[in-house]
């Protein structure tokens, strides 16, 4: 080494460079990401909601051999270090483990994504007919730029459940031959009114309504002829009465697959990434895992993260120290509360969610050098929270030493991040509730543009390196 390379080097190891992932990786590691790419646009093309991106991941786990939990029992079928498992919650959330050759009380290696997305829910009592058309009335999820929702195309995923139990699955506007949906929007010509109100009030949340028909019945004096005929088609194709909205989960989202966007191909731009890149992400990096995992992989998919992890489906629940426990009860021979509580108190968790990307038009609500930016690697924030880190999951400092010693050693490509500038914005996500249990955890997830948006916009280098960074901490041994 001549004299200016060893002073290049010196430099290098002192100072800390960050750089676009596309300039070091090499030539297999650029066909992966494009291979994950494509992988992930089908799932996430496949999962507009939480129930959709549930039942797309356990096909994923059944036809990697993975089992429901259901099946083992704790004399005759007892768990063993490599079996398989899930364990679903109402449809919606889920949990994954690879049992590993350690037993659980020295903890776990969790990954935790949500795959609920921000949306409009549809109302229990919507359908009214107006203007001569009818609408359906609704009450929208998570944190949304109301305006960006208005004149686009929209799709109606969902269920319908009847009082004996049958559940009715409905999607409209996903096929090119199908119709779609929109909420509409005043004229510019007429606006002066809404133009002249702040953002957040342009768009009043009561008007968020779906037009979804303009037909009548033919019979004569018919009153609501047309929200008839409405309901005439949907009796016609799912068998629903008016009255079957009572007991539905309907959710309108945007009606468009995912693409590859920018001409050199290098992001995806999609519906509902938030947070269904890094639930994807997990899932692979569990079914990649090709040996026993020293300590127990586990994979956690939650559901009303975007309203506040709340109700039975949500990440602030039981679910997941009772599948703890149902774990212990068939892994030993005499199920302990004392081996439940050190498990998860020496479990380490990566909260897989996503971060917001240095957006380049919007440069004032970002402090450049600790925010994400595109395609520079998976992402780790040390503490979410807001205005002097409120509400925040603050790591520590000696597992993030842990991360950068996992991360570097797989040759991931990685930065850190906060969300926005100081006293600018802030943010939550499950971490805050999974350190309760004193284990180790740290938010860990891809940056996107324009989150919360109809279309969000992703790196498909970060997303690639998300899987791998996840894979190798699930394989890590603590060493
Ligand atoms: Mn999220
Ligand atoms: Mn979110």
């Amino acid at each position: 080494m001549n004299k200016k390379n060893k002073e290049t080097k010196k430099m290098k190891d002192i100072m800390y460079v960050r750089k676009n992932g596309y300039t070091k990786v090499s030539p297999t590691t650029l066909k992966n990401i494009e291979n994950f790419s494509q992988a992930y646009l089908n799932f996430l093309g496949n999962s507009k909601t939480e129930r959709e991106a549930h039942d797309e991941s356990i096909k994923l786990l059944d036809n990697a051999g993975f089992k429901n939990l259901e099946k083992f029992e704790k004399n005759k079928n007892p768990l063993n270090p490599g079996d398989k498992v899930y364990k679903s919650c109402a449809g919606k959330t889920l949990m994954a483990t690879i049992i590993g050759k350690e037993p659980l009380e020295k903890g776990m290696h969790i990954l935790g994504a949500h795959t609920d997305s921000p949306r409009i829910d549809i109302k229990q009592n919507p359908l009214y007919e107006a203007g001569d058309m009818a609408l359906l009335d609704t009450h929208y999820y998570g944190g949304i730029k109301k305006y960006q929702w208005v004149t686009i195309p929209l799709a109606i995923h969902g269920v319908f459940i009847k009082p004996n139990g049958k559940k009715i699955n409905i999607t409209i506007g996903e096929n090119p031959n199908e119709p779609v949906l929109c909420i509409s929007d005043i004229l510019p010509h007429l606006a002066q009114d809404q133009m002249v109100k702040t953002m957040s009030k342009g768009i009043d949340g009561e008007n968020l309504d779906i037009i979804v028909g303009s037909i009548p019945v033919k019979e004569k004096n018919k009153k609501e002829a047309i929200k008839h005929n409405v309901l005439k088609i949907l009796n016609k194709k799912y068998g629903i009465v008016e009255k079957d909205f009572l007991s539905a989960e309907i959710e309108i989202v945007p009606a468009a697959k995912p693409r590859h966007a920018g001409l050199d191909e290098s992001m995806i731009l999609g519906y509902g990434q938030d947070d269904r890149v890094c639930a994807y992400a997990c899932i692979e990096s569990l079914l990649n895992l090709k040996q026993t995992p020293k300590y127990t992989s586990c994979v956690l998919l939650c559901d009303k993260e975007e309203i506040g992890s709340v109700g039975a489906t949500g990440m602030a629940s039981n679910f997941f120290e009772n599948v703890s426990a149902e774990l212990v009860n068939l892994t030993y021979p005499n199920y302990s509360e004392l081996v439940l509580k050190r498990m998860l108190n020496n479990s380490w968790m990566l909260s897989a969610d996503v971060n917001a990307l240095f957006d380049p038009l919007y440069p004032g609500a970002f402090e450049k050098k600790n925010s994400a930016i595109m395609n520079h690697g998976l992402c780790v924030t040390k503490f979410t929270g807001s205005k002097g880190k409120s509400g925040a999951n603050d790591a520590n400092a000696e597992f993030m030493a842990h991360i950068r010693r996992i991360f570097d050693k797989a040759d991931i490509i990685w930065q850190t991040a906060e969300l926005g500038k100081v006293d600018i914005g802030g943010g939550g996500t499950i971490a805050y509730l999974m350190a309760r249990y004193g284990m180790n955890v740290i938010d860990c997830g891809v940056g996107l543009l324009s989150m919360h948006a109809p279309m969000e916009l992703a790196g498909k280098l970060d997303i690639y390196m998300a899987y791998a960074g996840y894979l190798a901490f699930l394989k890590d041994e603590r060493k």
